[in-house]
């Protein structure tokens, strides 16, 4: 739904989705009833694999799949290029998180049938919901029956919720103008809250009465178009509702809630400035970014280099957690010199709701302070485009009041040793 009524005149909007009000319950529904600002409220089972009460941005309180696994079945009504778009949107869920996507077995009580609907863009029912559930794409003509659809409804299924509903959007959007606007989800069902994610894919595209308008200024990209993707905030959101393990298994905390626990798994890597001060990582909004900095631990501030001065942010700050330690299991996080970082182990830290694509990693090396003198520094290297390596920008650092390039830095890494994990699974220990 998300992507197939960005490029329509809004005069044909309205008649569309009264109609498709009728067809479907508003839990499974893409937009009718979510246009209108009434609350529904849903009966959920209960179940062991509830979400635990935690601050997780935007999900449903709702079933998870047991160990990230999503038993499905090809409807008959897919089409052999239907089938390799929605292999295309598990590959998408299988490069960067623990999502597992599973042909159905016989034994498999709960399952996602992935079918046709050609009177919707897509739609898909929310969590688990035991026994058959669906994610559908379909019209054509609205250029709904592609990988990016099956993305967004298979987020709907592991129990992400549309971020244009979170409950506290209206920080972060406006509709002016707009007969109708997506009611908010209420917050009895979902949580809402960390840092407000416009390049989701479970963000409708935005200057329009669906998807709201930006109040951030220099927001000009949501969803779709901010992402071809997952995105970053997307990936972290999922693997940490699903307690994904190995390279996925960083967490990003907010800051004001931070507890001691997640303060020990705190990483400075080595690095710090000659006064003692250790260089933790954090990231924040800032103009029309998700950047990462340093951290100051006493004022829970994320000092953020960039257009040439340093940017003290307080508001929506994350702070980069490893849980288990730098080693655990099979995987290793550690600093990468530059020349032999890769797109496939280097940590994406940050984003843009701005450029499409681009991609933000934390960065450590040196600079020259105020007084001149070189010492240690924390900042980031942007890549702009999905053809892009590290060797075509230097990083941009930050020290003090100081902010600059530097072509010699490290980058935040982790590899997973695939022999290790073979060998563990061998001796029947888990990771
Ligand atoms: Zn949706």
């Amino acid at each position: 739904m998300h992507k197939c009524y960005g490029t329509m005149k809004l005069i044909f909007l309205s008649v569309l989705l009264t109609s498709f009000c009728q067809l479907s319950n508003s839990y499974r529904c893409e937009t009718p009833e979510d246009w209108v600002e009434t609350a529904s409220h849903i009966r959920l089972p209960g179940s062991e694999n509830s979400i635990p009460n935690a601050d997780f941005a935007n999900i449903r309180k709702g079933v998870k799949w047991p160990k990230g696994i999503v038993p499905y079945k090809f409807h008959a009504s897919l089409t052999l290029q239907d089938i390799a778009e929605v292999r295309g949107a598990f590959e998408e869920y299988e490069s960067k998180t623990c999502i597992k996507f599973k042909p159905w077995n016989e034994g498999d009580l709960d399952f996602v049938s992935i079918e046709v609907n050609q009177s919707v863009c897509g739609v898909a029912h929310v969590c688990k919901q035991g026994g058959y559930q669906f994610a559908q794409f379909g019209d054509p003509s609205e250029r709904c029956r592609n990988k990016a659809t099956m993305v967004h409804e298979l987020g709907h299924t592991i129990c992400l919720g549309h971020e244009q509903q979170r409950s506290d959007r209206d920080n972060y959007l406006s509709f002016p103008n707009c007969d109708k606007v997506p009611r908010k989800n209420p917050s009895g069902d979902y949580w809402a809250s960390g840092i407000y994610d416009y390049s989701s894919q479970l963000h409708y595209d935005c200057n329009w009465c669906g998807g709201g308008w930006p109040k951030a200024e220099e927001v000009t990209k949501c969803g779709f178009e901010a992402e071809s993707g997952l995105s970053p905030l997307d990936v972290d959101k999922i693997n940490e509702l699903y307690d994904c393990q190995g390279c996925h298994r960083h967490r990003w905390r907010p800051a004001k809630s931070l507890t001691r626990e997640e303060m020990g798994n705190m990483y400075n890597f080595g690095y710090k400035l000659k006064d003692g001060t250790p260089l933790y990582p954090c990231r924040a909004p800032l103009r029309w970014e998700v950047s990462p900095g340093r951290y100051d631990i006493v004022t829970k501030s994320c000092h953020i280099g960039g257009w040439e001065r340093t940017f003290v942010i307080t508001e929506n700050v994350e702070v980069l957690t490893i849980p288990g330690g730098l080693n655990k299991g099979c995987s290793a996080y550690k600093l990468t010199d530059r020349a032999d970082v890769t797109r496939e182990n280097g940590i994406v830290s940050s984003l843009s709701f701005r450029y499409t694509d681009a991609r933000g990693y934390v960065t450590y090396g040196t600079l020259k302070n105020e007084s001149g003198v070189e010492d240690n520094a924390l900042g980031k290297v942007w890549l702009w485009d999905k053809n892009q390596n590290f060797q075509n920008y230097a990083a941009e650092l930050q020290h003090g009041t100081v902010t600059g390039f530097q072509e010699n830095y490290k980058v935040l890494t982790c590899s997973f040793d695939q022999s290790c994990a073979i060998k563990k699974l061998m001796e029947g220990q888990t990771m």
